[in-house]
């Protein structure tokens, strides 16, 4: 199913570390122009929460410089101290500095992947380099890091606390991954490939973006909607509109723009010119072909893998999560890729038969999928994408999910209109625990613009942490693409939008609700779903859905026999779902598992022949090609992709604690949260994993959830 490819595409920034309270200017320090800028002085804004009418563009170039300096002034303190390394002075101050600089980068950040624009991403690739070093400025830092090194070699005898120790060993680890025990000629090479890889990253993104908005499907002849629905149509109208070509339809590569015309038209040429488009971005030889920088970035990370010790870049990144080592990833992809793709097979002929029933003389090509597999569905299951819809109005599902939190965790929201934003669209709740305490805010951006990057994702502007002994709040952010409301309806969302939505929700009740004296966290990237994945079993379960699932129109309650058929059919199109995740997986493995550099690789073909290994058949493409691969090029998933599917192993087997016990049960509800969302990324997971479910996950909550059960 095409939406399904949302559940894939969420990106949570975990890798910029976020927080902030006050940030008084450093006394004695003139900055040009500090005193109109707003991050030189204390906010004056409600809950400390950044200034966005305040801030312009033109403030954050210098308020990063000086973040980096004031960091660094922070560091150098501490490699000066005259007394002797302890876990204080050392590892407990090093978590508390760059406070300043980690605010104005997490504002940044938002801002950069939903509300950019040529002059922030003209600052981005001035920054980037900037930033790249001043990691590297830490990490290299032979004085801090003997500082580290001698704490970290009396650990046993200093009596830390359990996250202490976690933070400790977390920290010294950080270093040697930095290049810490490198000699001074590598060290420095690694400071170049750092840079490099960082401006390459950037230079990937902004092709994607320009890729996905360069291309256009314009409509000027009636009968080329033929089979749209009209809400579809609606959708496309209003999108010319905008652009001024009213009177004319316009479809784009954003999803929720592409999806349903992929379902519904009966113009195979016109569905297969917009299928084209899409997954040839970044491949078509012109000025924004990303090749040749996945070509070099792919080398860079393995050459940067190599100095550092390791076999490969996959070897590199795979050591911090649950899997381990590449084998256990590539393994685990492949127990489940045989079954997968015997479904898509048996789903394609399915879809095959309809195709030769109603006479079409030719053997289905990628871009008939959704329009077949609609046809399918209607047949097997008579359900319709365009019959739920009205069931799911963006402001009852928003509704349906705080109503869940409640019951779970005694959470309440409550709507604030006083808090700046960066964009109108944007809606602020206050979050409150069941006796009134304040817990943080959540920021809620829903909408596609050109100005936002595609997919949906759950950041935040400052995590929780502890200063002083007090607790500070988080703001958490959600960004989604979902359906825009149209002059004659609301947002309705489609189901797998209102599992997006669930999703990230989720994400945001890992930041709201965690409750680590430290800010630096360490979630293994294969368990970062865990949270996330878990809050969409809630989303379909009837007790719920009779609470939120209520017609926009006639607040009619969604009937017994559609939520039926939604059960029923949780199965359909799961081959086609999981081979093109899987495909795309495997691919990032590929490219990652490189044991030497390979510069004269030609990108197409390696693609090819790495799904041809698989045998991949031409009817899928992989849901992420190298040239768009967003995730693996520019997101922080590199050799990570398949973290989705290890997570549903957690969360399926995480989720069966629920159906043992009861839906809504208080009291395994409060164990998750103790044991998991409180103590994310401040504890061992697998040990905070088995205190929750008491013992370690199994895959077969999994393989009976996707129909991939060999019987
Ligand atoms: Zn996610």
């Amino acid at each position: 199913m095409p939406g399904q490819q949302m559940k894939f595409q969420k990106v949570i920034q975990w890798t910029v570390a976020i927080m902030i309270m006050t940030m008084p200017a450093a006394a004695g320090q003139e900055t040009p122009g500090a005193q109109d800028n707003p991050f030189f002085s204390p906010y004056k804004t409600p809950l400390n929460t950044p200034p966005f009418d305040l801030i312009k563009l033109p403030h954050f170039l210098p308020a990063i410089k000086e973040g980096i300096r004031r960091h660094q002034a922070e560091i150098d303190t501490i490699v000066d101290n005259p007394a002797a390394p302890a876990f204080a002075n050392t590892v407990g101050t090093l978590d508390e500095s760059g406070l300043f600089l980690a605010e104005v980068n997490a504002v940044f950040g938002v801002l950069q992947g939903a509300d950019t624009n040529a002059e922030i991403q003209a600052i981005a690739k001035e920054t980037a380099p900037l930033l790249a070093a001043h990691g590297d400025n830490i990490r290299l830092n032979e004085k801090l890091f003997r500082r580290v090194k001698a704490v970290y070699d009396q650990r046993a005898s200093l009596k830390l606390s359990p996250e202490e120790r976690f933070l400790l060993e977390n920290t010294y680890r950080d270093f040697v991954r930095g290049g810490a025990l490198l000699d001074e000629q590598k060290k420095s090479r690694l400071r170049e490939l750092n840079r490099e890889l960082s401006l390459l990253s950037l230079r990937f993104g902004d092709n994607l973006l320009a890729e996905t908005n360069d291309f256009k499907l314009v409509i000027d002849n009636r009968e080329d909607l033929a089979g749209l629905p009209s809400s579809v149509v609606a959708m496309a109208e209003a999108t010319a509109r905008q652009l001024n070509m009213t009177g004319r339809w316009v479809f784009t590569l954003q999803v929720p723009s592409m999806t349903p015309f992929l379902q519904y038209s009966t113009r195979r040429e016109l569905r297969e010119k917009l299928h084209r488009a899409y997954f040839m971005r970044g491949d078509q030889g012109n000025a924004h072909d990303n090749k040749d920088i996945v070509r070099q970035i792919v080398n860079l990370r393995c050459e940067r893998a190599n100095l550092l010790g390791y076999p490969s870049h996959a070897g590199y990144v795979l050591e911090l999560n649950m899997a381990k080592k590449p084998q256990a990833v590539d393994s685990f992809l492949k127990r489940l890729w045989d079954p997968a793709l015997t479904r898509a097979r048996a789903e394609l002929a399915d879809m095959q038969a309809i195709a030769d029933r109603e006479g079409g003389r030719f053997t289905l090509a990628s871009w008939d999928w959704w329009y077949y597999a609609e046809k399918l569905r209607q047949e097997k299951y008579a359900l319709d994408d365009a019959a739920l819809r009205p069931y799911f109005k963006l402001d009852n599902v928003r509704q349906g999910i705080f109503t869940l939190c409640d019951r779970l965790y005694g959470l309440k929201f409550i709507q604030r209109q006083d808090i700046p934003v960066y964009n109108p669209e944007v809606q602020v709740f206050e979050v409150h625990e069941a006796d009134g305490r304040y817990v943080g805010l959540l920021y809620m951006d829903f909408f596609p613009r050109a100005s936002k990057r595609g997919g949906a994702w759950s950041g935040a502007l400052r995590r929780q942490y502890y200063a002083a002994g007090k607790r500070v709040a988080p703001l958490s952010t959600i960004t989604c693409n979902f359906t825009r409301p149209t002059a004659d309806a609301p947002s309705l969302l489609s189901v797998d939008e209102v599992e997006t939505f669930f999703h990230e929700f989720g994400h945001s009740l890992a930041t709201l609700l965690s409750d680590g004296r430290y800010r630096d966290r360490s979630v293994p990237r294969d368990a970062v779903e865990l949270p996330s994945q878990i809050m969409e079993n809630w989303a379909l379960e009837p007790d719920l859905l009779a609470s939120y699932a209520r017609h926009y129109q006639t607040g009619a309650v969604i009937p017994q026999e559609l939520v039926d058929k939604l059960k029923k059919s949780s199965l359909f199109n799961q081959g086609f779902a999981t081979v093109e995740y899987l495909a795309a997986s495997i691919l990032d493995m590929t490219w990652h598992e490189l044991t030497r550099p390979e510069p004269g690789v030609d990108v197409d073909k390696f693609e090819t022949r790495s799904m041809d290994s698989i045998h991949l058949i031409p009817e899928i493409v992989p849901r992420y090609r190298s040239t768009y691969f967003n995730h693996i090029f520019n997101g922080g998933y590199s050799a990570g992709y398949y973290v989705y599917i290890w997570a549903e192993q957690l969360d399926a087997d995480a989720y069966e604690a629920f159906k043992e016990k009861g839906l809504f049960d208080k009291a395994t509800a409060l164990s998750f949260r103790k044991n998991i969302l409180e103590k994310y990324g401040t504890l061992d997971l697998m040990t905070q994993y088995i205190a929750f479910r008491g013992a370690e996950p199994r895959i077969e909550p999994l393989l009976k959830r996707r129909g991939l059960m060999v019987p």
